[in-house]
């Protein structure tokens, strides 16, 4: 999972308390990722953090352009105590969508520009407003309806926070995948000794050919193909 812009500064933080164009305070929902210094040409190009179908993608009054994606974790994700095989990434206030509804994204594939669409503190500069929302058991399937309906669903998490330790989750299965096909060699080369002590390792008996360990592991690879 990528970090879905290049900045060099935040903006609002996770949690921050802001106020709303009514003056109502609130928290904000992710974090305001700020164009380099200096960028004004509105062409920085956001990606899409993860793979995923894109399932929302117009402009969204005070959001400015905006894009949602769905993410669906291959494997699922522990994150605060709760498990998550979905989760939903948000950017708003692009300059410009390349990405439109149902498309299909790649992690790191451009999806929009940034920008300074909407309406957001006129005090700041462009930047990307981007969220992770956490879909719990993934039964929401269309943003709008969770938006007008799941007020009391709506989970956010610490964007970049569940970036690296998502990223760090992946590692650990990668160590663990590892150590599965370490244990399985073993495995292996044990029962190749035991074979061989057998004596029936000759392949072909006429001409007394030994049994290579090419063709042991293709059998033994046959015989047990959930290992
Ligand atoms: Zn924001």
């Amino acid at each position: 999972m990528i970090e879905p812009m290049k900045y060099d500064s935040f903006g609002h933080t996770y949690n921050k308390k802001v106020f709303n164009r009514f003056g109502v305070p609130q928290r904000h929902s992710g974090i305001d990722l700020n164009l380099g210094r200096g960028t004004d040409d509105l062409n920085d190009p956001i990606w899409s953090p993860l793979d995923g179908k894109v399932i929302f993608s117009a402009r969204a009054g005070s959001w400015g352009h905006m894009i949602v994606i769905r993410h669906d974790l291959p494997t699922p994700f522990e994150y605060r105590g709760k498990t998550y095989s979905v989760v939903w990434s948000r950017q708003a206030h692009m300059q410009k969508r390349i990405a439109m509804l149902d498309d299909l994204v790649k992690e790191g594939q451009q999806i929009g520009t940034c920008g300074g669409t909407g309406r957001f503190n006129r005090s700041y500069s462009p930047h990307d407003h981007f969220d992770i929302i956490l879909q719990h058991l993934g039964k929401w399937t269309s943003y709008t309806s969770w938006w007008s309906a799941a007020k009391t669903e709506q989970y956010y998490a610490d964007p970049l926070k569940f970036i690296w330790l998502y990223n760090q989750f992946l590692e650990d299965l990668k160590k663990k995948d590892d150590k599965d096909i370490l244990r399985r060699e073993q495995e292996l080369d044990a029962l190749w000794a035991k074979f061989k002590r057998t004596g029936l390792v000759k392949k072909d008996i006429r001409r007394q050919k030994l049994m290579s360990f090419g063709d042991f592991a293709e059998i033994y690879f046959r015989m047990n193909p959930q290992k």
